[in-house]
């Protein structure tokens, strides 16, 4: 869900003539040359102060972001994009579908874990950032001064990207759009282009609360009200430590990350399959079993999630989650692979091994005298 600051900027060419004579002209080229480049959506913001920053300092000072340091030390830029880039006047704000179409409902996830949506292929930060960059390359050529993010710069991008039009503020914090549903990435482009700003699109929620009912454990604690503390994607991805034991049976078999708020959104039965390859399932991964994930050392690991966003949560974030995972759903078969994960050297991995094998353990013992 959050993932690092990707940004880079140039001087414009003075030999190129600057076309910020004709905004609606200037405009369809960028829609044009970003619909070429594979994006779904391509809309405009007028750089102003995002319109939730008071609510994003109370959710900050409530301590609801957790351990995410980084997004306290970035939050007066996020609050005042005019920091971030002197001088800009645009948001151009860019998505791009990663739906892969539904899971096949014959797989058994117990066996081999669920992963986000987003992370079944290529990690998007690079593929985007390539498109980024030969948007940026035509801007500087109309005189325009950038700053071009992929999903975490230091800008509160949800709402650039409403204001722009792209999708509105669903309940669950993700923004929902009527032709893509939820399943897309956002990117920005601070500009120092003065472009026609889009409208924003209505909000279309109604009294659907399908995202709060659904969410396993209760992180949505009101409507537009996220609690990271309680997050699965946050508890399998952001935190770097010990998952509260009190949350790891709500974690069921997730590994990495969750999409529960957003499989039941019911705008997402207009998403259609994305056209880029690359964020296909890759095939090692799609039906790897739970308890393999365990027999991975440091350099198999990364062999198997080089280009993956997985990687960033490094070995032993992942098989803290997976040891998570089996300590819900793994079964007599899984205990050896777990008692030697209880030997690893690192405490993080041992600990959490420990817990699933004495959950397992349990279940086993009820289980006998059930049948008894
Ligand atoms: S990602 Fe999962 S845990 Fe987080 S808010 Fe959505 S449903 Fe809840
Ligand atoms: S599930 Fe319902 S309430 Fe939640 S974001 Fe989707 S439409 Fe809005």
């Amino acid at each position: 869900m959050f993932t690092n600051v990707i940004s880079f900027s140039r001087e414009p060419h003075a030999s190129v003539p600057s076309a910020s004579g004709n905004l609606p002209e200037l405009k369809s080229q960028i829609v044009h040359r970003a619909k070429e480049l594979g994006f779904d959506s391509c809309r405009v913001a007028h750089c102003s102060p995002p319109p939730h920053a008071a609510e994003f300092r109370s959710w900050l000072a409530e301590g609801a972001a957790g351990e995410m340091e980084w997004l306290h030390r970035g939050a007066e830029k996020r609050c005042d994009p005019q920091q971030v880039l002197p001088g800009a006047r645009s948001v151009i704000v860019l998505a791009l579908n990663y739906w892969q179409g539904a899971p096949d409902a014959e797989i058994d996830t117990t066996a081999i874990g669920r992963i986000a949506r987003y992370a079944w292929g290529d990690d998007y930060h690079d593929l985007m950032l390539g498109k980024l960059r030969q948007l940026d390359e035509f801007l500087v050529s109309c005189g325009g001064t950038q700053k071009c993010y992929v999903d975490t710069g230091p800008m509160l991008e949800r709402d650039h990207a409403a204001e722009a039009g792209v999708g509105w503020h669903g309940k669950s914090t993700m923004l929902v759009d009527q032709q893509l549903g939820t399943w897309f990435f956002l990117a920005e482009i601070l500009t120092t282009l003065e472009l026609t700003p889009d409208t924003p699109q209505a909000a279309r929620c109604g009294s659907c609360t399908r995202c709060i009912t659904a969410c396993p454990t209760g992180a949505i604690t009101e409507a537009h009200r996220l609690d990271a503390r309680r997050c699965i994607s946050y508890l399998t991805i952001e935190s770097k430590g010990s998952i509260p034991l009190a949350l790891r049976p709500l974690i069921g078999d997730r590994i990495y990350g969750c999409d529960t708020c957003l499989d039941v959104c019911p705008w997402n039965r207009f998403a259609a399959v994305s056209r880029e390859a690359a964020f296909a399932a890759r095939p090692a991964t799609a039906a790897m079993q739970l308890r393999d994930y365990l027999a991975l050392d440091a350099a198999a690991f990364r062999t198997l999630f080089r280009g993956s966003p997985i990687k960033r949560i490094k070995r032993r974030g992942l098989l803290r989650n997976v040891c998570v995972a089996l300590g819900n759903v793994g079964t007599e078969e899984d205990l050896p692979a777990l008692e030697r994960a209880r030997r690893d050297a690192e405490p993080l991995i041992a600990e959490h091994a420990a817990w699933a094998i004495d959950q397992i353990r349990g279940r086993i013992g009820t289980a006998s005298v059930a049948f008894s």
